[in-house]
C-alpha cells in the first residue's frame, strides 16, 4: 500500500513521522493509502528549508517569479484530468467538478502571473522642497496554509500562488483525508522552475498544525476549514505573534421571491445544494421560500432532487459522488431523522441510497435530501450539515427573509432569485453576508476580488486571494528621500518634521 509522504526542500520524505492514518477511496470505501501524520519535528524541517530558501527566493525578480508562475499555470491546465482523478478518487466528486476546481484555483495563478503590475507602488513628487516618498511592499518570509478536504486543489491555490509570487516561501499543510493533489502540485512547481524549499507540504492533523502555530520561523498563517478550528487557529496563531486570514463554516441562504422564475431558481438551487454533495462551504443549504413561491418552489425542487444522478465521481454522468468518510455518511443521514423527529417534513429522502453496482456497495453515498417546514430552532437549520440535504425555510416577506439570514451566526455567502432590481438592491444592501448572488446561486468572486464572509465565516479581518492576499502576503515600506547638492545650505531642526 501506498505511503503518502511530506514534500520538504524538493523531495518527498517520510521525515519524524512514525504514524500514519489511512486514506479511503470514498466511492468503494476501500483503504488505498496511508499519508504520514508529522510532528513538530517535520514541521521544523520545512520552516529550515523555506528559510533558507528564502534568502535567494525573496531576492528573484519580478520577471523570474512571473516566469514560474506561467510555466505552472500551463502546467496545470495540462495536468487538468490527472489531478482531477486525484483528487475525485479521495474526496469522491466527480471528475468534472474536481477540473472546475482546478479552473478556479488557476485563476488566483493568473492574478499572481500580473503582479508586476498589481504590486506596484506609488511615487509622490517634492513633498517638501527637495524631498520625495514613494512606498514598496516586500514579502513577509516563510508563510504557512492550512486547508480543508473539500477543495484539494483550489484552496490551496488562494493561497500559495500570491504567498510566492509576492516572494514568500511557504509550507501546505492539508487535509488528511486527501493528501494526494497537494504533493502533486508541488511536482508541479518543481517542473514549472520552482527553487527547492519554497513549496513544501507537511501532512498531518493537530499536532502538525499546533506545530505551525508555534513556530518562531513562521510569520502568518493562512486558514480555511471549520468555524471551531477557524477561532482556535486565530487565537493561537495572533498570541505566538502571527499574521493570520482563518476562513471558517457557513450556512448559505437562497430567497426565492414570487417574482422569480421558478424553473431557473429551482434548476439553480438544486445544483448549489446537492453538487460536490453539498461538501462546499458556499453550497447553498437553506432555500428561504417567500410568500405564494413556496408550494410551488417545493414541487419543482422535489422533482429535480429525484432527477440527481448519484454514482462513483470517475463514472460520465454522474452528478454527485459519495460523502468523504463513513462519519460523515452517518452524520448526514442522522441530521434527516433529527429534522423529521423534530417536525420537519422529508419531501425527498437520500437515506440509505444503493448504488447500482457492488463494487460500490461499501461506498459512502447518501442521496440528496429535501426538507420542508423547517424552522429556525432545527439542527437541520442551526448546524453546517456539509452533506446533500437543502432544508426549506418560509418567509411572509424578503424583509422577514433578510432578517432570518442576518440573525444566522455564519455570513459566507447568499442569493437572491426575484425579477426585481429595487429588491435585489435592497437585499445586497442589507445583508449581513460577504458574498452576494443575484440570480446565481454559489457567488465565489473571481480571483482578482477577495474571497471571505462575514461574522463566524471569517474570523478577524482577512479576506483571501485578490487584493487582500496581496495586502496579507506582503509588509508596506514608505521610504522619504532627500538628495541635497553639495552646496545647499540647509539645517536640521530639532522641531517634528513637517513639509515647506
Ligand atoms: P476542518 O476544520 O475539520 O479541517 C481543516 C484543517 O484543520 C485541516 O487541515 C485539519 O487537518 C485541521 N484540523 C482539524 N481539526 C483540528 C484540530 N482539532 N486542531 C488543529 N487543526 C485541526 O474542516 P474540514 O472538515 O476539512 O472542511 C470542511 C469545513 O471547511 C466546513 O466547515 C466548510 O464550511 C469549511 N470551509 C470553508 C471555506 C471558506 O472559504 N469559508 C472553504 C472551504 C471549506
Amino acid at each position: 500500500m501506498t505511503t503518502i509522504q511530506h514534500w520538504i526542500n524538493g523531495s518527498a520524505t517520510q521525515g519524524a513521522a512514525t504514524a500514519t492514518q489511512p486514506v479511503f477511496n470514498p466511492a468503494t470505501g476501500a483503504e488505498q493509502a496511508q499519508v504520514v501524520l508529522g510532528a513538530a519535528a517535520d514541521v521544523d524541517a520545512a520552516v529550515q528549508a523555506a528559510s533558507a530558501a528564502f534568502e535567494t527566493w525573496s531576492e528573484s525578480s519580478l520577471t523570474q517569479r512571473t516566469q514560474v508562475m506561467f510555466a505552472f499555470r500551463q502546467l496545470l491546465l495540462d495536468h487538468e484530468e490527472e489531478l482531477g482523478r486525484i483528487i475525485s478518487a479521495e474526496h469522491g466528486k466527480t471528475v468534472d467538478d474536481a477540473r472546475g476546481e482546478i479552473t478556479r484555483g488557476g485563476e488566483v495563478v493568473e492574478f499572481a502571473c500580473g503582479l508586476g503590475d498589481v504590486l506596484k507602488g506609488s511615487f509622490s513628487d517634492q513633498v517638501s522642497r527637495g524631498v520625495d516618498v514613494h512606498n514598496f511592499r516586500q514579502p513577509l518570509g516563510v508563510v504557512a496554509g492550512i486547508t480543508p478536504f473539500n477543495f484539494p486543489a483550489m484552496v490551496p491555490l488562494w493561497m500559495h500562488p500570491i504567498a510566492i509570487a509576492t516572494g514568500n516561501t511557504f509550507i501546505l499543510k492539508p487535509s488528511e483525508r486527501d493528501p494526494s493533489a497537494a504533493n502533486f502540485v508541488a511536482g508541479l512547481y518543481q517542473k514549472a522552475g520552482l527553487p527547492d524549499g519554497v513549496f513544501n507540504v507537511v501532512h498531518g492533523g493537530k499536532d502538525a498544525v499546533d506545530a505551525i502555530l508555534t513556530h518562531p520561523g513562521i510569520e502568518a498563517v493562512s486558514f480555511v476549514g471549520s468555524t471551531p478550528i477557524a477561532k482556535y487557529v486565530h487565537e493561537q496563531a495572533t498570541s505566538h505573534g502571527k499574521r493570520v486570514q482563518a476562513l471558517g463554516g457557513a450556512k448559505n441562504h437562497a430567497v426565492v421571491l414570487p417574482d422569480a422564475d421558478l424553473e431557473f431558481a429551482a434548476n439553480h438551487i438544486t445544483a448549489g445544494a446537492y453538487g460536490s454533495a453539498g461538501e462546499r462551504c458556499m453550497a447553498v443549504s437553506v432555500a428561504v421560500a417567500v410568500g405564494d413561491a413556496a408550494d410551488a418552489l417545493v414541487a419543482v425542487l422535489e422533482r429535480k432532487a429525484r432527477e440527481v444522478k448519484v454514482g462513483p465521481g470517475d463514472r460520465p454522468g454522474t452528478e454527485m459522488g459519495p460523502l468523504v468518510t463513513k462519519a460523515a455518511q452517518e452524520r448526514v443521514e442522522n441530521a434527516v431523522t433529527t429534522a423529521h423527529a423534530e417536525g420537519a417534513t422529508v419531501v425527498v429522502d437520500g437515506r440509505g441510497l444503493k448504488i447500482d453496482d457492488p463494487a460500490y456497495a461499501d461506498g459512502f453515498f447518501t442521496g440528496p435530501s429535501l426538507l420542508d417546514h423547517v424552522t429556525t430552532e432545527m439542527e437541520a437549520y442551526r448546524e453546517e450539515l456539509f452533506g446533500p440535504v437543502l432544508a426549506i425555510v418560509r418567509a411572509e416577506s424578503l424583509d422577514e427573509a433578510i432578517d432570518l439570514i442576518n440573525a444566522n451566526p455564519y455570513g459566507n455567502g447568499t442569493a437572491l432569485f426575484t425579477a426585481s432590481g429595487e429588491a435585489a438592491r435592497r437585499f445586497q444592501r442589507k445583508i449581513k453576508v460577504g458574498m452576494i448572488g443575484i440570480n446565481v446561486p454559489v457567488p465565489v468572486p473571481m480571483s482578482y476580488y477577495s474571497f471571505g464572509g462575514w461574522k463566524d465565516s471569517l474570523i478577524g479581518d482577512s479576506p483571501i486571494h485578490g487584493p487582500e492576499g496581496l495586502r496579507f502576503y506582503t509588509r508596506p515600506k514608505v521610504v522619504t528621500t532627500r538628495w541635497p547638492q553639495p552646496a545647499q545650505q540647509l539645517t536640521a531642526g530639532f522641531n517634528f518634521p513637517t513639509s515647506n
